[in-house]
């Protein structure tokens, strides 16, 4: 029992610490958030108008992050649905990045040439108020099982040019350890085959969930990527840190996708402060996404600058390995492009001038 708990202060360890119990005990309606936080009178309504198209579900462990009385904590911003999600905005498209129109069959979007997107879950243990694919997470529908995801396998055994294949959703780490263990053992035999990604918050919403059990289902994949979704130091806690350390000793290779969202994380100091805490766990920064032009993220929304101002601060300041790149997925699903800082300030045919992290100006001679 612990109370620093607040509402389950009476929750013996053995519950708390069980990812079951957990998600058994998601807060979905207002009454038990009101329980945990000082709910605003916009929080109020959004969880009223705003249900019916995204739904709210939040773990009791990341419930414990948001600060109870202010309702820019960048925890709560993440979970607890505002009022501003019901703003609409030029650009803003149920399906940005055309997924629909690159998915060949049921439950795959291939739109690079070596690489699909297979979906596996709708679920999620915490429905994050940024997500892109409002469309299909909460809708049982969208993904396929049985016969279908077979049919979604068989399109990447029968296409030689797919080299890697991302496991999304939803989470795939909904699925049981049964379910993902036979998912993973048939990609893994299928010899086109470089790598498996699975695209997972789990531990950032729900950390108990990688215990050993799972552990021993991933141990058995070969060359198997995890990209985690962390997006600011209060997701930092020292049980994220031992699911990272679990999932790399199980011989995962670890990167974070963070997503760019105002009044979260567009102040470069919390993401450095983030990105050198995931490196301590052996998880790579990978991307720093741009926020899509989804329905409900208007308040999220950032400029480019916002996103170079990061880059800069990271860049020569801290170690390489925690700099991640900036990219864009381009609406209309043109894919995702880099979106760099300036650093080349001219370029002649001999001679080309870049400022580096310093501010400082350095001349390169190219070769005639
Ligand atoms: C992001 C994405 C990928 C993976 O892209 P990488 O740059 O290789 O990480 C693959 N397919 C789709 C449809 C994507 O959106
Ligand atoms: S975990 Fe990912 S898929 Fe699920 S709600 Fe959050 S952003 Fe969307």
């Amino acid at each position: 029992m612990s109370t620093g708990r607040g509402v389950w202060a009476d929750v013996i360890d053995d519950d708390w610490n069980d990812w079951r119990w957990q998600q058994r005990h998601r807060i979905d309606g207002l009454e038990m958030l009101e329980s945990v936080i000082d709910v605003t009178a916009s929080e109020r309504e959004a969880i009223r108008e705003c249900k019916a198209w995204f739904r709210m579900a939040i773990t009791p462990y990341y419930a414990l992050l948001m600060d109870p009385t202010d309702p820019d904590c960048p925890i709560r911003r993440q979970a607890v649905p505002h009022l501003d999600e019901c703003l609409t905005y030029p650009g803003m498209s149920d399906d940005p990045l055309a997924e629909e129109a690159h998915s060949p069959v049921d439950g795959v979007v291939h739109r690079y040439p070596d690489r699909v997107l297979l979906y596996v879950s709708h679920n999620c243990p915490v429905y994050c108020r940024h997500c892109t694919r409002k469309r299909k997470v909460g809708d049982p529908s969208s993904t396929p099982a049985g016969q279908r995801l077979d049919a979604a396998i068989r399109y990447i055994e029968q296409n030689d040019k797919i080299h890697d294949v991302l496991i999304s959703g939803g989470d795939p780490l909904t699925l049981s350890n049964q379910v993902l263990g036979r998912l993973l053992e048939r990609l893994g035999r299928i010899p086109h085959l470089d790598l498996i990604r699975i695209g997972t918050r789990n531990p950032v919403t729900l950390p108990q969930r990688i215990d050993e059990e799972l552990c021993a289902v991933l141990r058995t994949s070969r060359s198997l990527y995890v990209h985690t979704h962390f997006n600011h130091p209060k997701e930092c806690t020292p049980e994220a840190g031992r699911a990272l350390d679990m999932l790399a000793d199980a011989g995962c290779v670890l990167g974070n996708q963070m997503v760019l969202l105002k009044g979260v994380n567009t102040e470069p100091a919390v993401v450095v402060e983030l990105n050198r805490w995931l490196l301590r766990h052996r998880c790579r920064p990978y991307y720093i996404l741009h926020c899509d032009a989804a329905p409900g993220v208007a308040h999220f929304r950032t400029t480019l600058d916002d996103g170079r101002r990061v880059i800069k601060a990271l860049r020569g300041h801290v170690s390489g390995l925690a700099v991640p790149q900036y990219v864009v997925d381009l609406s209309g699903g043109g894919g995702k492009v880099p979106v760099v800082p300036d650093y080349l300030i001219a370029e002649g045919p001999q001679e080309v001038v870049f400022r580096n992290y310093q501010g400082r100006v350095h001349g390169l001679t190219q070769p005639q």
